[in-house]
């Protein structure tokens, strides 16, 4: 026979449901930590997004710490690895986008990476690699940046203002393989150009800003630029995207070695080119995009004795074209006959190389 229960009844058995949920939480907030605000500080119940951001930060530092223990070299160690693709799973978690341990990561590493430029470079180059595509090359000679942007938006770029324009104020020249955004920085530029800095752009983009912002008149044509006080000399080779207009810069520095970027190099008909670029230059360390058309024969046409890809986990990308650092594993591991090694960097790395 079913129970029926009169509302006075049912009053009162909520009277009491309700007293031990009430007596309950005080003999759980009783059995919290009150008086140790250093473990309250861990008890995330109910805050799934502040767990999140607090096991972020908790990894970003780690990662940190496990990169600078294991720097790059050509035969990667198990934690560099393991580094790496954590943080590929940090930077493809999209909580993280615009969170506040993102940035302090790479702040740090740019602050960082500011301070080590200090140091000389008596013999070879050194080859640091920024957010993105953005490298700088520095001798003994020349300091020159190639695709020097911040990432992020005006208002809130990734890499702080304070720290971008030191790191620009550290460089003698800088190249700018093609407009898009994620390459070509307009007030990075005129930074470079106030300082009587040269900048180099590909055709049509910038035009008339700045006299020291000059630009390719012609595409589709190798350019060579000497830079006397630098020792170096460029060459400017007609890539593309597709079909926008891709300078592909191979910088020559006198005594030190040759270093090529390609950009954003991306096209069919290139390809026939490229396989000969070997033949006219003697590259050392070849920067390509790690999505570049054709990986294998690109690589082979410049024929490099190393490479350090760029284009890794651009933020402003949506997830499936952030290009983890696993993934330019995976296409090395596929490319068994290459026998060019791939030094992978990740944000505020360098790399010294020496004939
Ligand atoms: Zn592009
Ligand atoms: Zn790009």
């Amino acid at each position: 026979m079913a129970l029926r229960l009169s509302a006075l009844q049912r009053l009162a058995r909520l009277a009491v449901v309700s007293a031990f949920i009430v007596l309950g939480t005080a003999f759980a907030w009783a059995q919290l930590p009150e008086k140790n605000p250093n473990e309250q500080h861990l008890i995330f119940w109910r805050y799934p997004d502040n767990y999140l951001e607090n096991q972020a930060r908790v990894a970003f530092t780690a990662i940190d710490e496990v990169l600078q223990a294991y720097p790059p070299q050509k035969e990667m160690p198990l934690p560099r690895k393991m580094a790496l693709i954590a943080l590929d799973q940090l930077l493809h978690d999209t909580h993280n986008d615009k969170a506040e341990p993102f940035y302090t990561f790479i702040n740090t590493r740019m602050q960082r990476m500011l301070e080590d430029m200090e140091r000389p470079v008596n013999k070879g180059m050194r080859i640091y690699k920024l957010y993105n595509d953005g490298f700088i090359i520095k001798t003994k000679y020349a300091t020159v940046a190639v695709d020097l942007i911040p990432g992020g938006t005006k208002d809130h770029p990734f890499i702080a203002d304070s720290i971008i324009y030191k790191i620009a104020g550290q460089c003698d020249a800088m190249f700018i393989s093609h407009f898009h955004g994620d390459h070509a920085n307009l007030n990075i530029a005129k930074a470079f150009a106030s300082r009587g800095k040269l900048v180099i752009a590909p055709k049509g983009l910038w035009v008339g800003v700045d006299p020291m912002i000059q630009q390719l008149l012609v595409a589709d044509t190798v350019v060579d630029v000497p830079f006397n006080d630098l020792k170096m000399t460029l060459h400017i080779l007609p890539g593309h995207q597709d079909d926008i207009p891709n300078n592909i810069y191979v910088m020559e520095f006198d005594k030190c070695g040759t270093v090529a970027h390609t950009g954003d190099q991306w096209n069919e008909e290139d390809i026939v080119w490229i396989d000969d670029v070997h033949k006219k230059y003697d590259i050392d360390i070849l920067l390509p995009n790690c999505w570049i058309n054709q990986m294998e024969r690109s690589l082979k046409g410049f024929g490099p004795k190393l490479v350090i890809t760029g284009h890794e986990n651009e933020m402003e990308h949506t997830i499936d074209h952030r290009e983890a650092y696993w993934i330019t594993m995976k296409k090395f591991e596929r490319m068994p006959n290459l026998h060019i090694p791939n030094v992978l960097m990740t944000w505020g790395e360098s790399y010294d190389y020496k004939r």
